[in-house]
């Protein structure tokens, strides 16, 4: 069977590694859409290559930039309206949702009203909005496949049938550590974005880069598991990995542990949900375990990541307090790649807003759009008065 697929942020490092497992399998699978925000040259290239229907562009000025530069057949759709339709159009039966940050929240949520098969990137639309989420995806009748590395792994440990019955009795979430698992602390105020950026094992975009520098990424991840898998956090252990080959592991009752293993490369997660339930060829290195010869593992260093003890609280909290973590933290990365927060301000700004929160249970995206904004306003505020302060 031709499988129709939109990618939401096809010009981002996820949507290149989606491309890129696409392109070995020409015969299964169909790129129906694209979409791009800033890199209108990649999208343009990618287009040519992919020959899709429609592409995505923010607004009308970039439409008239790229539209005499795209194939003849390919329409040319606006801003979010345009991401909501290609979403939902009944000749993508898969969507890639890889938009980064907030950004993506209602375009992944038209997939999942839609009934898709969704291959989910943007963890950020289920931490801000996971109970809607969650909903939108059991009323649509979307089938919700991780592409996140760690979730992608779990989900391949998880038994298919109920996960009581089956014994299960903790997640762990895996994390490189990032860039800084072990510079002194008293180093952390002058980190630059550039070595921020320079993840030790994963290559990604710049948010998500800095969100793993801070480990706010793994604190995204472990709000994003207690959806996707329908646990509480206290159900789900963090573990640092520097190596990054055991991607994440579940824990039976008989004291069992399934791991899925693998080089850190995001075609394999990307392929095993695009062929799911069946396995496909995604262009990864073979697994060379006596190459690697050891896998180290130890406890996250609560004192150089505060983001992480931010994450859990939030997790805890529920409502639409991770909604507010999440905005304050895309403020605050926002802010320090510009050059206008130090590092250490970033969970600073983070915990500031969660301080003062007053915590709600969102009934409507709407509600968890006013939170976000009201959160949003705090970190601003919060920022300003970092720069004045330093
Ligand atoms: P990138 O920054 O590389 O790509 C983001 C994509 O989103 C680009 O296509 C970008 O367009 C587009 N985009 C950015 N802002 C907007 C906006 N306001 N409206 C519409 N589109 C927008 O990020 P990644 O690919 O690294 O990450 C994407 C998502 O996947 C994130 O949620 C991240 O947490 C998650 N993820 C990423 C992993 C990775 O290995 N990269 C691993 C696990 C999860 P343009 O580039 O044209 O500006
Ligand atoms: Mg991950």
């Amino acid at each position: 069977m031709m499988r129709g697929v939109a990618i939401l942020g096809s010009t981002g490092s996820i949507g290149a590694s989606a491309l890129a497992v696409i392109a070995r399998h020409p015969e299964r699978f169909r790129v129906f859409a694209l979409s791009g925000q800033r890199r209108l040259d990649v999208l343009i290239e990618q287009s040519w290559q992919f020959r899709p229907s429609a592409v995505v562009v923010p607004d009308v000025a970039a439409a008239q930039q790229i539209a005499a530069r795209l194939p003849a057949a390919t329409r040319v759709l606006v801003g979010v309206p345009g991401l909501e339709e290609i979403a939902a159009d009944s000749r993508a039966d898969t969507v890639v949702a890889a938009i980064v940050g907030a950004a993506g929240l209602l375009p992944s949520l038209a997939a999942a009203r839609a009934g898709k098969r969704l291959l989910l990137a943007n963890k950020e639309a289920l931490v801000m909005a996971g109970r809607l989420f969650m909903a939108a995806v059991a009323a649509g009748g979307a089938t919700l496949l991780p592409l996140d590395s760690e979730h992608n792994a779990i989900f391949q440990c998880l038994p298919a049938g109920p996960r009581e019955a089956a014994g299960v009795r903790r997640l762990i979430l895996s994390g490189s550590g990032g860039p800084f698992r072990t510079l002194a602390p008293e180093q952390f105020a002058t980190i630059t974005p550039e070595q921020a950026c320079a993840h030790p094992t994963w290559r990604m975009g710049r948010k998500i880069s800095v969100d793993s520098a801070t480990m706010m990424n793994k604190g995204l991840e472990l709000i994003e598991a207690c959806w996707l898998f329908g646990v509480g956090e206290e159900l789900i252990d963090i573990v640092i990995h520097p190596q990054s080959i055991v991607h994440s592991l579940v824990e039976y009752a008989d004291g069992s542990v399934l791991a899925q293993l693998g080089n850190p490369d995001m075609r394999a997660p990307i392929a095993h949900a695009l062929a799911w339930p069946e396995r496909i060829d995604s262009g990864v290195a073979r697994l060379n375990l006596a190459a690697i010869a050891r896998l180290e593992f130890a406890a996250p260093d609560p004192q150089r990541f505060p983001a992480l003890r931010l994450a859990r609280a939030a997790a805890a909290a529920g409502g639409d307090v991770p909604a507010a973590l999440n905005a304050a933290n895309e403020e605050a990365v926002a802010a320090f790649l510009a050059g206008a927060l130090p590092f250490t301000a970033i969970a600073a700004v983070v915990e500031d807003v969660l301080e003062g929160w007053s915590a709600a249970e969102p009934d409507s995206i709407a509600a968890v759009q006013a939170s976000d904004e009201r959160a949003r306003a705090l970190a601003a505020a919060a920022i300003r008065r970092c720069s004045e302060e330093g």
